[in-house]
């Protein structure tokens, strides 16, 4: 993490699909924008959830991620501001899957995104981006360009097995590509405290991946579902509902932990 004034930068990632990637992308900016800290959103997904769901019309005027990874713009040009959110979002939408093959035409095709993010480091205390549901080219851009892998994950029978892939392919880039990333955390996500399994799976995550799990539990609550039809994240949609109160806690752990990694580093004496 970073122990210097620019961003931190964390990728939102797990190759299984539909499992709260999105929903923890947007709900935290949104938190950490709540903080007061300035926050971009890179929706590195063709899907374009994260940008509907900041309220952002995907398939609006404007360039978009696409155009910024093959170099026809920059993020200054192509960010928009999530007005419901109060963060920056780099939109995308589905022209973003051709950026795949356009990209392996090129040199140094993983590090474009980094490349990009170089320009605007400085304009933000956070950039998370929400990471496909696959190990693709794209991915391995975000997981180029960042610090930390925050993983969001049901407590269910196959979770653990899952997750080895995702582990093995950040220990690959951190030694080939980034030397600067890390696991920030694992969060549970979508937990029904009523199934036993989901307990048991729980405490399995914890016994196995100790301290790097996070304290703060997200429940499955139908607000946080509800809340992309109306272009809100969930913390703004109903603040008061159990799903918003636990991503708003998620923030502030996670705010913390920052700190503490920042200090550490601080504190390494320098060669
Ligand atoms: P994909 O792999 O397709 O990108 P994803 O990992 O980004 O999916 P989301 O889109 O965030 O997953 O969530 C999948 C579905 O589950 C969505 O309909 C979302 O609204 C819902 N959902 C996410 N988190 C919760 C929650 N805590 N409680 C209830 N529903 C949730
Ligand atoms: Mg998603």
């Amino acid at each position: 993490m970073n122990a210097n004034n620019s961003a931190n930068i964390f990728c939102i990632a797990n190759q299984k699909g539909g499992v709260g990637k999105t929903t923890t992308a947007i709900n935290l900016a949104a938190a950490l924008a709540a903080l007061r800290k300035r926050v971009l959103l890179i929706d590195l997904d063709p899907q374009g959830n994260a940008t509907m769901g900041s309220g952002v019309d995907k398939n609006g005027a404007g360039e978009h991620l696409y155009q910024v990874l093959i170099g026809d713009a920059t993020i200054a040009q192509a960010r928009v501001k999530s007005e419901s959110g109060g963060y920056d979002v780099l939109p995308a939408n589905r022209e973003l899957s051709g950026a795949e093959i356009d990209l392996i035409q090129m040199e140094s095709r993983e590090q474009q995104l980094k490349n990009a993010i170089q320009h605007v480091v400085n304009d933000y205390d956070f950039i998370l981006i929400d990471c496909p549901p696959t190990l693709s080219l794209l991915t391995l851009n975000g997981l180029a360009s960042a610090h930390g892998v925050i993983i969001p994950m049901q407590c269910e029978y196959f979770a653990l097995e899952g997750l080895s892939d995702l582990v093995n392919t950040i220990k690959r880039v951190y030694n080939n590509i980034n030397p600067e990333l890390q696991l920030i955390g694992l969060l549970r996500v979508m937990f029904d405290t009523r199934v036993t399994l989901q307990q048991q799976v729980s405490s399995q995550i914890e016994t196995h991946f100790g301290e790097k799990v996070f304290k703060t539990v997200i429940p499955r609550n139908v607000r946080l579902a509800e809340a992309p039809s109306h272009g809100l994240p969930g913390v703004i949609y109903d603040r008061n509902s159990r799903g918003a109160k636990a991503y708003v806690e998620f923030g502030d752990e996670l705010l913390k932990r920052v700190k503490k990694e920042a200090l550490r580093q601080q504190a390494r004496p320098r060669i």
